[in-house]
C-alpha cells in the first residue's frame, strides 16, 4: 500500500480555506487503489473556536436578509449545482468509491432538497388570528436559531449533509458542517460553490476532524443544535451528549433493513430489486436491503435468480476504465473490509451456507483496492450477530419465513427500524404491512423507500434518536424556533384599567 501523501486537506472558515495547525491528520484512501491520496486535517480546539466564531459573525449578517435576497442565493447555488455535479461526483467517487452514476444519483437527491428549500418563504411563514380576544391578535413567526452543526458519516458525503443544510440556511441559520473524515472534500467543494453563489462568509463552514471536533461542537454554547447521521452507537452518544448541552439534536443510526416477499410477487422483479438494493453502493447505504425474508415456498426459486444476477455483476474502479463503469465499486477502507468479511466468517461458524462468496473479490490492476464481491447467505441462524447487527457491505441474506405474520413480527423485533419494503401484488397484504410494521419508510414493491423532499426522511427505533426527521416539514420546524406575538394596540377610549388577574378572553 503506498503511503505517498500529496495534500493536507484543511477546513473552510470565513469564506475560505484555512489551513490546520493542530498537527493532527488522518489518511483519506482513493478505495480503489488502496492509495493515501490525502490527509485531512483533524480540528483542535482553537480551529473549533475559530469556525463557531466565523459562524457567529456570519449568521448576524445572513439572519438579516430579506427572504428575497436570501432566495436568489440559494436560486444561484441550484444552478451552479445543476451545471457542475460531475465534478462533484468525480470527487465523491474518488474518496469513497462508489460508482460515477451512483454519486451522480446522490446528488440529484440532494438537489432535491436544495429545490424544495428555494421555497422556503412558504415553509416558514408563521399564523395570524385576528380579535382572538377584543381588539387582540395572535400570529407566530420562524425564527432561525442561530448557528447549527451538521455531522455526516461517510456514505453519501454530498447527499446526507444536503438533507440539512439546504434548509438550516435558507431559514437564516449559518452551518458548521463536520464531514466524515474518510471523504472530506465533497464538502470543501460545496463550500466553495456558496461562495460562488454568493452566500456571505461564515454562514456555511467545513471543520474537518474527529470526535475533538464533534465534541467541541457539542460542547459550545455558541452551537443551537445539532443534526448527526452515523452508526447507532454515535448517533445515541450524540443525542445524549448534545442534549445533555442543551442542544436541539436530531440523530439519525444504523439499518438492518428486510424485503418481506410474498408466495404472489413477481420472482424476476424481487430478484432484480433485492439485486439493486443489496449490492449497490458495494451495500454502504442505511436504506440497502440486507435481509430478503421469503414466505414460503419461494427461497429456493428466488435464491437462483438471484444467483444468476450476480453472475452477472461487475466489480471495479467506481471511476470507470476500459469495459466502461462497473456495477458496483470498493468499500471505503481495509479496515472495513476485513470487518465484513468476519461478518461472513461469523455467518458461517452459525451454520449459514455461503451461496455466492464475494471475500476473494479481486480486481485486475487494483490488486490493492479495498474490493469486496456481492455475496449471498442463506439459511443464516437468527441469533448470530451476522443477522442481529447491520454489516454495511455488499452481503445479501435470505431468511426463511411460513407466514406473512411470522415475517412481519420477525422485522419488527429488530432494534432497528429505518427502511422495508413488501413484494406481493396483494393489496390487502401490503395494506395490513405498511399499518403495522414498526418501521419509519416503507416501500411497498419499491425496494428502497428513500422519500422525496417534501416528505421527511427517518426511521424508527435504533436508527433515530430524537424527535424530528430530516428534510420536508420536519427540516423546516426543526431549523427554525416559533415565536408567539400576543398585540394590542389601544383604542385610548377602551382603556381597560388595572386588574392583576390572569388574561382571560372576552
Ligand atoms: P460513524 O458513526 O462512524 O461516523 C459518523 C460521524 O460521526 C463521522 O463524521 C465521524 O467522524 C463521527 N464520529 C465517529 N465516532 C465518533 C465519536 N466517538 N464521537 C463523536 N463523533 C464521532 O458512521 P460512518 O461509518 O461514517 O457511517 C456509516 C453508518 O451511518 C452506518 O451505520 C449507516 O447505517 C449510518 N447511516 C445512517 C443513515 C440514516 O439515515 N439513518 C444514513 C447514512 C448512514
Amino acid at each position: 500500500m503506498s503511503t505517498t501523501q500529496t495534500q493536507t486537506i484543511g477546513h473552510w472558515i470565513d469564506g475560505a480555506p484555512r489551513a490546520s495547525g493542530s498537527g493532527r491528520t488522518a489518511p483519506v484512501y482513493n478505495p480503489a487503489t488502496g492509495w493515501v491520496q490525502a490527509q485531512v486535517a483533524l480540528a483542535d480546539q482553537e480551529e473549533i473556536d475559530a469556525a463557531i466564531a466565523s459562524a457567529r459573525r456570519g449568521f448576524e449578517v445572513w439572519s438579516e436578509l430579506s427572504m428575497a435576497r436570501r432566495q436568489s442565493v440559494l436560486f444561484a447555488f441550484r444552478e451552479l449545482l445543476n451545471e457542475r455535479k460531475p465534478e462533484l461526483a468525480a470527487i465523491i467517487t474518488r474518496e469513497h468509491g462508489k460508482v460515477h452514476s451512483d454519486a451522480m444519483g446522490e446528488i440529484a437527491r440532494g438537489q432535491e432538497v436544495v429545490e424544495l428549500a428555494t421555497g422556503f418563504p412558504h415553509l416558514i411563514k408563521g399564523a395570524f388570528s385576528e380579535n382572538v380576544s377584543s381588539g387582540i391578535d395572535v400570529y407566530t413567526t420562524k425564527q432561525p436559531l442561530g448557528v447549527v452543526g451538521i455531522i455526516s458519516p461517510f456514505n453519501f458525503p454530498a447527499m446526507v449533509p444536503m438533507w440539512f443544510f439546504p434548509i438550516a440556511i435558507a431559514a437564516g441559520n449559518a452551518v458548521i458542517l463536520k464531514p466524515s473524515e474518510k471523504d472530506p472534500s465533497a464538502s470543501l467543494w460545496i463550500a466553495e460553490l456558496w461562495k460562488e453563489a454568493g452566500l456571505p462568509d461564515g454562514v456555511f463552514t467545513v471543520l474537518n476532524g474527529d470526535k475533538v471536533a464533534v465534541d467541541g461542537l457539542m460542547k459550545s454554547p455558541d452551537v443551537q443544535s445539532i443534526s448527526f447521521v452515523g452508526s447507532t452507537p454515535i448517533a445515541q452518544y450524540i443525542y445524549e451528549t448534545a442534549a445533555k448541552h442543551g442542544k436541539r439534536v436530531q440523530a439519525l443510526g444504523g439499518a438492518k433493513n428486510h424485503m418481506l416477499v410474498l408466495p404472489d410477487a413477481d420472482l424476476d422483479l424481487v430478484a432484480d430489486q433485492a439485486v439493486n438494493a443489496g449490492y449497490g453502493a458495494a451495500g454502504e447505504r442505511c436504506m440497502a436491503l440486507s435481509v430478503v425474508l421469503a414466505v414460503d415456498p419461494v427461497a429456493d426459486a428466488l435464491i437462483e435468480k438471484i444467483v444468476e444476477r450476480v453472475a452477472t455483476l461487475r466489480v471495479g474502479d467506481g471511476a470507470g476504465g476500459p469495459d466502461g463503469e462497473p456495477h458496483l465499486g470498493p468499500l471505503i477502507t481495509a479496515e472495513h473490509r476485513e470487518r465484513v468479511a468476519e461478518y461472513v466468517a461469523i455467518a458461517e461458524d452459525d451454520g449459514a451456507t455461503v451461496v455466492v462468496d464475494g471475500r476473494t473479490c479481486m480486481v485486475e490492476g487494483n490488486e490493492d483496492g479495498f474490493f469486496f464481491g456481492p455475496t449471498l447467505l442463506d439459511g443464516l441462524r437468527l441469533d448470530s450477530r451476522a443477522y442481529t447487527e447491520e454489516i454495511f457491505g455488499p452481503v445479501l441474506q435470505v431468511v426463511r419465513v411460513a407466514t406473512f405474520d411470522e415475517g412481519v413480527a420477525l422485522i419488527n423485533s429488530g432494534r432497528f427500524g429505518n427502511g422495508t419494503a413488501i413484494f406481493t401484488n396483494d393489496g390487502g397484504a401490503a395494506r395490513r404491512f405498511q399499518r403495522e410494521i414498526h418501521v419509519g419508510m416503507v416501500g411497498i414493491n419499491v425496494p428502497i423507500p428513500v422519500p422525496v423532499a417534501y416528505h421527511s426522511f427517518g426511521g424508527w427505533k435504533a436508527s433515530l434518536f430524537g424527535d424530528a426527521k430530516a428534510y420536508g416539514v420536519h427540516g423546516f420546524d426543526f431549523f427554525t424556533r416559533e415565536k408567539a406575538i400576543t398585540s394590542r394596540w389601544l383604542d385610548p377610549a377602551a382603556h381597560g384599567g388595572i386588574d392583576l388577574g390572569f388574561p382571560q378572553h372576552d
